[in-house]
């Protein structure tokens, strides 16, 4: 019998990781003979980061499997595997998510997949999928907001997906830096074997692949070949230090959150993209730039952080250019739901002119202005008119048409890293877009 087993929330601010809590609980369900065969990679899935209520990292994981000992025994021994790594490593006991779905309910769980990556997901939503289920769904440890999480990330089609290579490490003591050759690090990137992405930010000259904090995670490689990971984790030659590795299948830089949505339904909480004319730009004190966009529907306040490096082409932005911004929208007390973009892109640009005097018909001198009302005239030849009109020169925009994304440094979880956009993977699906004009 299929069996998927879903969990979130089993870190704590003192410590643990839900994506330690699998490896560990793997470990024990293989040891113990209940794993017949496995169906996929272990998923971990990244959720809505605009939602108020979350865990550290907002991930959570999946497992599936065929099941060859009785269902009834399963039950009880994953909530003491997780209890038990509560106790010893999070320091916590409760608002641990925790889904067991015997048989296929994968399908009905895809929906909650999408809500909770791109939405608010009520809990009575998950009263609602128990009923469905006809029993083939099971909390084991309550229904809490964790469930949210864990159900999720069992209905994660995984469409679109990457992988990450997670090293876990033995002990908290021992610094990161001491246990990887960082040199090696910075460039396992740079082998096309590997498929790796993300390793390092040569942009800012900083190694991504090791996160902060008191985490059991040593390090992650992301990449797009699960043995391209293995062979790089071989290259780094880690000998010391290590509990073990797993390779997760992952929504992480797919840009899966960015749905198309109209101006009026980027609610705050909600992830997605809106495709419109630029009506204004302005520049912030501390160096982010604000932007209001209207796509025939009404308009959007969106906000382009330093972090994102993409202040730049955002601040060279007119009024007129038509621009898709993805990302999530957040609450701002005064202000209202505002979008904090990730992505943007430049879909046409306004044309530009400057005005230029014409050129005198006689001598071919650029003509000077005689006055105000009073045409122009030739300082070369005196030659006067006031038939002419003043030219109107294209200006040349110095921005480009096309995706622009953060540096590896500057993104987030799902973000599409410049990486993965350069090379054209996972870009997000075009909505339809015009100018305000088009809609009427
Ligand atoms: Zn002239």
């Amino acid at each position: 019998m299929k069996v998927s087993i879903g969990i979130d929330g089993a870190d704590s601010p003192r410590g643990g990781c839900t994506t330690h809590a699998l490896y560990r609980l793997l470990k024990g369900l293989l040891k113990e003979g209940y794993v017949g065969r496995i169906l996929d990679y272990p998923y971990l899935v990244r959720l809505n980061p605009s939602v108020p209520f979350k865990t550290r990292g907002n991930g959570a994981v999946a497992l599936k499997f065929e099941l060859r000992r009785e269902p009834e025994e399963l039950v009880p021994f994953v909530v003491g595997a997780i209890e038990e790594y509560l106790r010893e490593v999070s320091g916590r006991v409760d608002g641990v998510g925790l889904a067991i779905v015997f048989g296929d309910y994968d399908g009905e769980l895809s929906q909650i997949y999408y809500e909770a990556l791109t939405d608010y997901v009520h809990r009575s939503r998950i009263e609602g999928l128990i009923e469905g289920s006809n029993g083939r769904l099971v909390l084991p440890m309550g229904l809490n907001r964790g469930c949210v999480g864990a159900l999720a990330a069992i209905g994660w089609p995984a469409t679109r997906f990457t992988y990450e290579l997670l090293v876990h490490r033995s002990s908290y003591l021992t610094p990161r830096e001491a246990l990887v050759d960082l040199g090696k690090l910075a460039s396992v990137d740079l082998d096309p074997r590997y498929r790796t992405f993300c390793t390092f930010d040569p942009e800012v000259c900083r190694v991504v692949a090791i996160p902060r904090g008191p985490d059991p995670v040593l390090l992650g490689l992301r990449g797009l070949d699960p043995e391209g990971l293995v062979e790089a984790l071989e290259y780094l030659g880690i000998s010391k230090g290590i509990e073990g590795w797993i390779i997760f299948k992952t929504n992480q830089a797919t840009g899966d959150h960015y749905i198309p949505r109209a101006s009026r339904d980027m609610k705050p909480f909600r992830t997605g993209c809106v495709a419109g004319e630029v009506t204004s730009v302005r520049s912030v004190l501390g160096g982010d730039v604000e932007l209001r966009i209207n796509d025939g529907f009404g308009s959007l306040v969106a906000y382009v952080f330093k972090e994102s490096g993409l202040t730049g082409i955002a601040r060279s932005l007119v009024r007129g250019d038509v621009v898709r911004l993805c990302g999530t929208v957040r609450y701002w007390e005064g202000v209202g739901g505002v979008l904090h973009v990730e992505l943007l892109e430049v879909v046409d640009l306004a044309e530009l002119y400057v005005k230029r005097n014409p050129v005198c018909p006689a001598c071919g001198a650029r003509l000077k202005s005689a006055g105000r009302g009073k045409g122009f005239k030739c300082v070369k030849c005196g030659y006067r008119t006031r038939e002419l009109e003043p030219l109107l020169q294209p200006v040349s925009r110095g921005v480009s048409r096309g995706i622009h994304v953060p540096s590896c440094g500057g993104a987030k979880h799902l973000t599409i890293p410049k990486p993965l956009a350069d090379a054209g993977t996972y870009i997000p699906e075009q909505a339809p877009v015009g100018r305000i004009s088009d809609f009427y």
